[in-house]
C-alpha cells in the first residue's frame, strides 16, 4: 500500500498534541512538516515556550535530550536518534580528563569555569552544571565567554576547539588546545578540548582562494565550526541563523560563499549564492530523518505505543538543567 506520508504527517499533526521541530540542517520535504525550526537557541528557546504534550524533534541526540532536560514534562520523541559526530567525541570521562590535566598544571578545580557547546550529551552538560559552568551556542558563544571571564576563572571550553579558538581570536583572547602542541593552561584565557565537527572541517583555505580567484569581488560567509585558517580569511563568521540573516541581507547581486552544512545554504540559493567547497557537505546524522520516520514516530503516538522516546536520568536533568537555564538567563 502507497503512504502519502505529507498527507498522513499533516492529519496526526491535527488530530494530536503535538509538536514538530525541525533543525535547519534537516532535508528539506523533513524541514517543510515542522511547526518549528531554527538553530540551536531557536529551537531551545521556542520549545521551552511551547505547550504541546509530544515534541517530535527531527535532528540530532542531543538536541532531544536539551528538550527533556528544558521541559522534563514533556515527552519527547525523536524520529532517528542519529548521534551528531562532535557530541560523541567527548562524554563524563574524556571531561573528567580535562578537568584533571588543569589541575595538574596547578589550576583548582573551582578556578575553573567550564562552557560546553550544546553540541554535547546530557552527561557532559550535567557534569559542566554541576561545577558551576554553563551550555552556549554559537549564535551566543561571545556573550556567554564574555559573562564567563567576569568570574575571573579559566575557561574550560569543550567539546569544539574551533568554536573556542575562533570567540578566543574575535575576543583579543589566548587560547590553546588540550593535547595539541604545548597547552599551559596557566598561560591561556580559553582552554579548549580537541573536539570538532566532521562537517565544518570540509571547509579550507584552498576553498575560499578558489572562490576568491573565480569571482574577486565575492563575499565569504562561514560558521564558527570552521577551522580558524578558514574563519580568518572570512567576512563573515556567525552561527546558522546569522548566516541565513547575513546571506538574505545582500544585494541580490552580490556573490557569497556559504561554509556551512549543505542543507541549508541550498535552502538559501539564489543564483549568487555558493557552497564553499567541492564536496556536498552533508551532516549525515542530520540526513538521516526521513519523511517516512517522521510519519511512523507520530503513528506510533496516535497507535499508543511511542517509539524512540528520549529518556534522561534525574542527575542529569537536575545539572544540565541547570547549565542550559544559566545559558538561558543571559539575554
Ligand atoms: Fe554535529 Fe557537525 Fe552535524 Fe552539526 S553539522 S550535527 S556539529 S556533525
Amino acid at each position: 500500500m502507497n503512504i502519502d506520508y505529507r498527507a498522513e504527517i499533516e492529519r496526526l499533526k491535527n488530530k494530536l498534541d503535538v509538536t514538530v521541530v525541525a533543525h535547519f540542517y534537516q532535508r528539506d520535504e523533513v524541514f517543510e512538516m515542522a511547526d518549528i525550526t531554527g538553530d540551536s537557541l531557536e529551537l531551545a528557546r521556542k520549545v521551552k515556550a511551547d505547550e504541546s504534550e509530544w515534541t517530535v524533534f527531527c535532528g540530532v541526540g542531543f538536541m532531544g535530550q536539551s528538550v527533556k532536560v528544558i521541559a522534563p514534562e514533556k515527552r519527547v520523541l525523536m524520529p532517528k536518534i542519529a548521534c551528531c559526530a562532535m557530541a560523541r567525541m567527548i562524554d563524563a570521562s574524556y571531561y573528567d580528563d580535562s578537568v584533571a590535566y588543569m589541575e595538574k598544571h596547578g589550576i583548582a578545580r573551582e578556578d575553573i569555569l567550564p562552557i560546553t557547546y550544546i553540541n554535547s550529551d546530557a552527561t557532559v552538560k550535567a557534569k559542566v552544571g554541576e561545577m558551576g559552568g554553563l551550555v552556549c551556542t554559537s549564535s551566543n558563544a561571545y556573550k556567554i565567554i564574555e559573562k564567563g571571564l567576569e568570574s575571573g576563572k579559566k575557561i574550560l571550553f569543550v567539546p569544539d576547539r574551533c568554536l573556542g579558538q575562533n570567540f578566543a581570536i574575535q575576543m583579543g583572547l589566548k587560547s590553546c588546545v588540550i593535547g595539541e602542541g604545548e597547552c599551559d593552561p596557566n598561560d591561556a584565557d580559553i582552554i579548549c578540548y580537541n573536539g570538532f565537527c566532521s562537517v565544518h572541517q570540509l571547509f579550507t583555505p584552498d576553498d575560499v582562494h578558489f572562490y576568491r580567484r573565480k569571482y574577486p569581488d565575492i563575499k565569504i560567509a562561514v560558521h564558527p565550526e570552521c577551522d580558524p585558517s578558514v574563519t580568518a580569511l572570512a567576512d563573515f563568521v556567525g552561527s546558522t541563523s546569522q548566516l541565513i540573516r547575513y546571506v538574505e541581507a545582500l544585494d541580490p547581486e552580490q556573490k557569497v560563499a556559504v561554509g556551512t552544512e549543505y542543507n541549508l545554504v541550498n535552502r538559501l540559493r539564489t543564483k549568487n549564492t555558493y557552497v564553499l567547497s567541492a564536496t556536498k557537505p552533508e551532516c549525515p546524522t542530520m540526513n538521516e530523518t526521513t519523511l517516512k520516520d517522521l510519519y511512523l514516530t507520530l503513528k506510533s503516538i496516535e497507535d499508543g505505543n511511542p517509539i524512540n522516546e528520549i529518556e534522561v536520568d534525574e542527575h542529569t536533568v537536575k545539572y544540565a538543567h541547570l547549565a542550559l537555564e544559566r545559558m538561558l538567563e543571559i539575554k
